[in-house]
């Protein structure tokens, strides 16, 4: 598989021009397409019927649904395989914010990090049900579709309204669900306060004499048992999650579409225990799992989260506090200086931060995935950054993968951007 994201805009303004310059230019034989979209009369689901819902969901007109339709055999008479892009644990709108996931601190509606998206807690019955009702329809509806990636079963990882709205979900299902389990939900609530009170107020790390990063999080561990276990309850709801829509996935192709694959997105692989996505424990679910080596973790939330422990702006500190971050996600010594990148679209507030060396360093963490179920990784173009593409393609090659899964911005899929990569991709 060697799969792009492909915009909604392009298949509603040029559907045909981008996929004839996909398959002249690229080796791209696979086009994930994300289930919402977004325009102007808001967000709303690539789904002909909004029937098997009992939650206020927005779809698409009968007359748009065959028109997309008729894209997707379009892409199939050129050639491509046809991927369902789907979080479940995303949603988007005031009327679902009910489903969001709650934390230590949390941000009003109007600061949501991305416009009006809702990043739902996976007790909650509802985001079940809509995530549930959301692949059923979507299995039935798109019979073109030969994939369903299943991205985002991971708790919220950027800290756009501070570091504290990453300790989460305390929401009255989690606290059902651990009592459940004999665990006691607003204890360890209290032990993640006090580590988000800790971690804010770390001195600078200022001589050999202190402590490496990762042994200051052992002993912030060692303090507070509570944080094992209730990240490791994080993780437990979240396998739990994955596990449903996955059983109802493999129900719903079985009935409409048997020949469906289904495949599994995580994040950078060091890292998504923390997030709660136990890969190890799932991948045995999947046809394919796609691990993330995305440029934005080193170049946007490790820099946010330093500046945030460092509100006096010490460049000494800013830059300690990102080699730490750094060392504990396993992601190598970052750069000398930190490049600000160039364009706000791409949300990425420094571009030279992601070398293909963290891909190699990272494959230990997949060690236990090798040659036990089919590896597409997901890698990003930043900033135009083509040489650096290039790369990461060729530390992909030498590190035995098949294929990917690749993340293009919209002017990078115009005719003349698709023509200048000619064969990095
Ligand atoms: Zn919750």
């Amino acid at each position: 598989m060697r799969a792009v994201f492909l915009y909604w805009s392009l298949i509603e303004r040029e559907p045909e021009r981008v996929l004839d310059d996909l398959a002249e230019f690229t080796g791209i034989d696979t086009l994930l397409i994300y289930v919402w979209i977004n325009t102007p009369q808001g967000d709303r689901l690539l789904l002909p019927s909004a029937d098997d819902f009992d939650l206020p969901v927005p779809v698409v007109s009968r007359a748009e649904f065959d028109s997309f339709s008729a894209t997707l055999e379009m892409a199939r008479a050129k050639g491509f395989k046809v991927g369902c892009h789907f979080s479940p644990l995303f949603t988007y709108g005031q009327n679902l914010a009910s489903l969001r996931n709650q934390a230590l601190i949390q941000a009003a509606f109007h600061e949501y990090p991305h416009g009006n998206m809702v990043w739902a807690c996976p007790n909650n019955p509802d985001t079940v049900q809509l995530a549930v009702g959301i692949i059923r329809s979507a299995v039935a509806a798109w019979p073109q579709a030969e994939l369903l990636e299943i991205n985002h079963v991971e708790y919220p990882l950027w800290p756009k309204n501070g570091l504290g709205s990453l300790f989460t979900c305390f929401c009255p299902h989690c606290q059902d669900a651990a009592q459940a389990v004999g665990i006691d939900l607003p204890s360890l609530k209290l032990a993640a306060a006090s580590l988000l009170e800790e971690i804010a107020s770390v001195p600078p790390p200022d001589g050999p004499a202190v402590s490496s990063p990762a042994n200051r999080v052992l002993n912030a561990m060692l303090r507070r048992p509570q944080i094992a276990q209730w990240l490791a309850f994080r993780m437990t709801s979240m396998s739990q999650f994955v596990r449903t829509v996955t059983a109802a996935a493999r129900e719903a192709a079985a009935q409409f579409n048997p020949t469906l694959e289904i495949g599994l997105d995580f994040f950078l692989p060091s890292a998504a225990n923390l997030l709660g996505t136990d890969y190890a424990d799932l991948y045995h679910l999947f046809d394919w799992v796609s691990p993330k080596f995305p440029d934005y973790l080193t170049g946007s939330i490790v820099p946010m989260i330093a500046d945030e422990l460092n509100p006096g702006g010490d460049p000494a500190r800013t830059s300690a506090l990102r080699e730490d971050m750094r060392q504990i996600l396993d992601a190598g010594e970052g750069p000398s200086s930190y490049e600000p990148a160039q364009s706000s679209a791409e949300e990425l507030l420094y571009h030279n931060t992601f070398d293909a060396a963290i891909i190699d360093r990272q494959m230990s963490y997949l060690s236990t995935l090798e040659g036990k179920v089919r590896n597409y990784p997901w890698v990003w173009l930043y900033n135009r950054d083509l040489a650096g593409l290039r790369e990461k393609f060729e530390a992909l090659e030498r590190n035995g993968f098949e294929g990917y899964c690749l993340w293009l911005w919209e002017p990078d899929m115009t005719t003349a951007a698709l023509k200048e990569t000619q064969g990095i991709f």
